[in-house]
Parts: C-alpha cells; sequence; structure tokens
C-alpha cells in the first residue's frame, strides 16, 4: 500500500494486471519495483566473488548502514565520534573508507598490488570509481569487486579491533586481503591465470 501512489508512474503495468483474469501480484512487484530501486552500485555487488561476510560487509557500507561513531553518536549511544584508528576526524563511512590516513594506505597497497594506478579518496568519490571500473565483466573487474567487498571487511574488523584497543599489523591486514582475492579466484578457471602472474 505503501508504493500505491507511485502507480501512476507505472499506469503501464496496471492496466496490463487489471486486463487479465486473476491479478498478477508478482508482476506488479516487479513493476513497481524495477525503475525505483536500482542502486547505482548494483555492478559492484553483482555477481561478487568474494566471501559471502565480505560481500555483506560491503552492502552494508553501500547503503552506510555500519555502526560508525558518527552513526551511534547521533543515535545517542556515545559522546565522542572521533575516529577509532587516526583520531583526528569523524568516524564516518567517508572518512573510515578511505580518507583516514590508517586505511588509506592499506587501500592504496591493494590497488597496488592489482596493478592499478588510482590514489584512493573519500568513499563516496572511491565507490564512483569503483562503479565506473566494475562494469565490464573480464577479469580486471572481477578483481577489483573482490578486492573492494574483501577490504571494506577487513578494515571494518581494524576499525573494531582499534575500538577495542587491539593492535593490529597493517601488512597482516593486507596479507589477509591478498590470501582471500587469491584463494576465492583460485577456483575460476577465467582467473587463476590473472592472479598467478599478479603473484609473481
Ligand atoms: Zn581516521
Amino acid at each position: 500500500m505503501k508504493q500505491r501512489d507511485k502507480l501512476g508512474q507505472i499506469q503501464q503495468h496496471w492496466d496490463q494486471a487489471l486486463s487479465r483474469q486473476k491479478f498478477p501480484m508478482s508482476a506488479m512487484y516487479h513493476g513497481l519495483t524495477e525503475e525505483h530501486q536500482r542502486v547505482p552500485w548494483r555492478s559492484v555487488m553483482c555477481g561478487n566473488k568474494a566471501r559471502l561476510r565480505a560481500v555483506i560487509c560491503l552492502w552494508l557500507a553501500c547503503h552506510k548502514k555500519l555502526s560508525t561513531k558518527d552513526r551511534l553518536r547521533r543515535f545517542g549511544m556515545i559522546q565522542s565520534s572521533d575516529c577509532s584508528i587516526c583520531n583526528c576526524a569523524d568516524e564516518s563511512i567517508n572518512h573510515l573508507f578511505f580518507n583516514c590516513s590508517g586505511t588509506r594506505e592499506i587501500w592504496g597497497n591493494i590497488l597496488d598490488w592489482l596493478g592499478r594506478r588510482h590514489d584512493p579518496r573519500e568513499w563516496d568519490m572511491e565507490l564512483a570509481w569503483i562503479i565506473e571500473n566494475t562494469k565490464g565483466k573480464g577479469w580486471k573487474s572481477a578483481l577489483l569487486k573482490m578486492a573492494t567487498a574483501e577490504t571494506v571487511y577487513n578494515v571494518w574488523h581494524y576499525r573494531n579491533s582499534m575500538c577495542f584497543g587491539t593492535v593490529v599489523d597493517k601488512q597482516v591486514i593486507e596479507r589477509n586481503i591478498i590470501d582471500n582475492i587469491v584463494y576465492r579466484s583460485w577456483q575460476y578457471p577465467t582467473l587463476r591465470s590473472h592472479v598467478a602472474k599478479l603473484m609473481m
């Protein structure tokens, strides 16, 4: 019922539905949702071969629903929203991925490993760049998608560790991201040879 105001925009679907003997609820649902709920970062999520937990973490980041300190402060749960990693800025999605001095280097090194010449920027701009570079179906696009999900997941864990006072070596995080990309890619013959070259 919340979608009823949108019916005017999809008159064609409505007329078709009424002209049938049986009301096709599924056709109406798709008619109502397909135009309005397509997100620009669809290409980054579709067919992403990273671990499911990493893809879910990326999905939350794209929706800006990770519990960063700026959100927690807005909900009145904490007083300070200083970044858990650098302590120099408000901890938001835009800052944490990858404007923060502590995480920019990680993403920069992963991009270097992938052979991408690109300077990391803050999340909104970085996501736009990632979307632009993951539109194709080739191996470069597949690896960048995986790298994005695995990096967001590992950076989020890094941030959580820092929150609880655990010291984490950034080189271990980078190694972990690369290991996961290599391990996952190895299952796909179309990616295996390209990843093997990156490892040389
Ligand atoms: Zn920071």
